[in-house]
């Protein structure tokens, strides 16, 4: 019988699509598991090679917990608003709704095609207004709690995107969807506080259990730190407020330098002499991007301000003020203390500009990694500090600003706000008028969903100003408070607001009422694993976090973390080990694959390309290897006895094979599982025949990766119901050694007893039974361990003095 892989997967797949085994129900007594993958973006291009890898993955978690006796919710849906369809569809002029809809039903039979447990039912698009109707909503929260505001403020502006970006979407100083180049630009927007969460951001991590890097890349990104804000004294009788972290510092500071965007410049205009080159320097940095700028390694530049100088509080020494442009307005107070001696850019500055350079600190290393292992150097230079480590320095200049009065404690933040507009037609409606009268005044909750209206043209402006701004039928509309004209809102939310509560609406999908019921909220949530990729840490993860708070704060959500458990998979290159780019020619399309090879391959050969967190290249002939081993399965159900239970031959080896995979799927390593099944499969062909139990155990082991060989095998082998509703297999950890072995035990050279291991034990565990024997340990304690020669199987020899 030959393995006709198209037929059993089409086979399958309808038999799922018409009994929904894999429907969720709220309310059921089995325990929950929610397993969440983030659900993918419809782009024109269809399902990338590298969207199988994390939904693979938590497909055969959710599999392997179903059977495990969970009920589970393993949801899809579309996170479909954004750039890339509007511009496609400005490109190709045809309605981003009608290209969104397209592209989701394509998206839509990949999906299927790859045969995923997902629960079709609760399917989610963020541009349904049932949908985002919610999102508005949320948004209308955030704003009565004082948590939305607008303000003009210097953007990230994506020249070729035409469009503000946050902070995070700028990577390496370019626009991190397009790569165009990013600038500086004045915008009237909408503006969440997320800053107002940035403890509670840091500290609720403790709690959960995420990977290691997606914790220390959000605190980072939060950037909390613990300084002082010292107040310098100017010569012309005004203060300049600094931040500082190393306030043990101060008698190395010869020199100050501020954001040439300080708002005191201005008002010392008359007092500095060279006032032209001033404004000459701030026309030159308004043109740069915040990156740009920030830039360690540039040249240094700046313009010194001629007439104006400050004290240094500590010691009165007069030093001078620059401008320059790698100090930021929007961090700190935009103005920092200039410490040549122990700082790498501002040695260099000072190098450029001539300054003198004071030493207080000896041995020292000022980088941040030598401080946080604890480098201690010894201050000089520095009055009554003289003599101290740094670490005791820090909190004793601390206090001494304090007690003399220019300087108080400060907890300062990297994180900003999150800018929430963008002048673009495809997105949320954001739900506020503009009355003369009574200023932004929300929409009544009863007119939700405010509908994106339907417009000729969706190309951005020169100007700045969303598409929508055109449609004065739309924008013309009167004031819910007082009943006079006001204007619509034209900007539109950004393509990360609806991502921020879909893992919500899952619970509880058609509710019209409300975002979702508490009873399926109190139910399902919250999310127990949640797999995604890295580079959504300090963007969606951590927006939605917030949400989730925010939502927890004013009582919608009975949890305070939206995800308990977060782990993430590495990207899957092109053959020649580069990034899959349709410009190099390695992109790898998954519909060939399963046309070629199959459904099952394809997830199998995902799995098993290499560590589920590293990036792994393409290699057809890897997928080849999976398809013969999904052949060779085919075939042994030739060799399936009527016996029952595990044979002699094969019983440890059964027993180990059900401890690995079990373990290995819980922990996310699917290349050594798959190994694993692979070398029984070994041993299934050298003995010759193998057992029903032996057979229907391998089936069920495999059904989480191949789901769809492994449900037409055990229908073939007359296994009443579906393979799915079995229970995992259960393993006697006793069964999973080999017979134990006795070896002789030498100390100095001279045999001292014997001890019972495991046949295959190595040398460490050969070590722990000498040591667990009173009387062989007696011999070796307290004794240094010089050298252990262990032969397998005869003797451990053990020299020790
Ligand atoms: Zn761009
Ligand atoms: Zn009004």
């Amino acid at each position: 019988m030959k393995y006709d892989f198209a037929a059993i997967e089409k086979k399958w797949q309808d038999i799922w699509e018409e009994k929904k085994p894999y429907a969720a129900i709220t309310g059921d007594p089995r325990p929950k598991f929610y397993g969440l993958i983030e659900f993918p973006y419809p782009s024109a291009a269809g399902l990338h090679v590298g969207h199988p890898r994390p939904f693979t993955a938590i497909d055969i978690v959710t599999r392997k917990k179903r059977m495990d006796g969970y009920n589970v919710i393993f949801p899809i849906g579309y996170d479909a608003f954004g750039l890339p369809t509007e511009n496609y569809a400005i490109k190709n002029h045809i309605h981003p709704a009608i290209v969104t809809k397209e592209n989701i039903a394509n998206f839509t039979r990949q999906l299927k095609m790859l045969g995923y447990g997902f629960d079709w039912d609760r399917c989610v698009n963020t541009t349904d207004p049932n949908y985002y109707k919610w999102t508005q909503w949320i948004f209308l929260q955030m704003y009565k709690h004082g948590l939305a505001y607008k303000t003009t403020m210097p953007i990230n502006w994506c020249t070729s995107c035409k469009v503000g970006l946050a902070n995070e979407e700028v990577v390496d100083g370019v626009c991190e969807r397009c790569g165009g180049e990013v600038v500086r630009k004045e915008k009237s927007q909408w503006m969440l506080r997320i800053t107002k969460y940035a403890d509670r951001l840091i500290d609720d991590l403790d709690d959960l259990d995420y990977i290691e890097r997606v914790k220390v890349q959000q605190k980072n990104w939060i950037g909390r730190s613990t300084g002082v804000e010292v107040t310098f004294k100017v010569s012309n009788g005004d203060e300049i407020t600094v931040y500082t972290t190393r306030a043990d510092t101060l008698y190395g500071v010869t020199y100050m330098v501020l954001s040439p965007e300080h708002p005191i410049l201005e008002k010392w205009k008359d007092q500095i002499a060279n006032w032209d080159e001033v404004q000459a320097y701030q026309a030159e940095a308004a043109r740069k991007s915040d990156f740009e700028r920030g830039e360690l390694n540039k040249e240094k530049t700046g313009v010194c301000l001629q007439g104006i100088r400050v004290l240094n509080p500590v010691n009165n020494a007069s030093v001078p003020v620059f401008i320059s442009d790698y100090v930021l307005m929007g961090y700190g107070t935009g103005a920092v203390m200039g410490v040549p001696g122990h700082d790498q850019r501002d040695w260099e500055f000072c190098m450029k500009f001539g300054l003198p350079i004071i030493e207080v600190v000896k041995g020292g290393d000022m980088t941040k990694e030598a401080f946080d292992a604890k480098d201690n150097g010894i201050m000089v230079n520095s009055d009554w500090m003289n003599g101290m480590t740094v670490r005791e320095a820090i909190p004793a200049m601390k206090k001494y600003c304090v007690e003399h009065g220019f300087g108080k404690e400060k907890v300062n933040y990297k994180l900003r706000d999150w800018v929430f507009s963008r002048q673009r037609y495809w997105g949320e409606p954001i739900p506020l008028v503009h009355c003369e009268k009574c200023g932004w005044v929300p929409l009544d909750e009863s007119e939700l969903p405010l509908v994106l209206p339907n417009v000729e043209s969706y190309e951005p402006t020169d100007d700045g100003e969303s598409p929508l701004a055109k449609m004065t039928d739309w924008v013309n509309t009167t004031c819910p408070k007082c009943g006079g004209p006001a204007q619509r809102e034209t900007d539109t939310m950004p393509n990360w607001a609806g991502s921020c509560w879909y893992y919500l609406r899952y619970m509880d999908p058609n509710n019209d009422e409300a975002p979702f019921s508490k009873e399926a909220d109190e139910y399902w949530g919250p999310v127990d694993w949640y797999n995604g990729g890295m580079e959504h840490t300090t963007l969606h993860l951590l927006y939605s976090r917030f949400w989730h708070k925010f939502l927890y704060d004013i009582g919608v959500v009975p949890t305070k973390e939206p995800y308990q458990k977060r782990t993430s998979h590495g990207m899957i290159l092109g053959s020649d080990g580069q990034k899959m780019s349709k410009s190099r020619g390695n992109v790898v399309n998954p519909d060939e694959i399963v046309d070629e090879f199959g459904a099952d391959t394809m997830r199998m050969y995902e799995m098993f390309i290499g560590d589920f967190e590293k990036a792994a290249p393409w290699s057809e002939q890897g997928v080849k290897g999976c398809r013969r081993f999904l052949e060779r399965i085919w075939k042994m159900q030739e060799n399936v006895s009527d016996e029952t239970g595990y044979s002699k031959a094969l019983e440890v080896s059964m027993h180990r094979t059900i401890k690995k995979v079990s373990q290995d799927y819980e922990t996310l390593k699917f290349n050594t599982a798959i190994a694993a099944m692979m070398a029984l499969m070994n041993e299934f062909t050298a003995a010759g025949t193998i057992t029903k139990d032996e057979w229907k155990t391998f089936l069920i082991l495999l059904n989480p990766v191949a789901p769809h060989i492994t449900e037409e095998l055990w229908q073939i082998a007359g296994e009443p119901g579906f393979l799915f509703q079995q229970s995992w297999p259960e393993y006697d950890e006793a069964k999973t050694v080999e017979d134990r072995i006795s070896i002789a035990v030498q100390i100095m050279g001279k045999t001292r007893g014997n001890v019972e291991i495991a046949k295959e034990a190595d040398q460490d565990e050969a070590l722990a039974a000498v040591r667990a024997d009173a009387r062989l340990n007696a011999l070796i304690d307290g004794k240094n361990i010089i050298k252990v020669v262990y032969v397998p199987g005869r003797i451990i020899n053990i020299i020790a003095k």
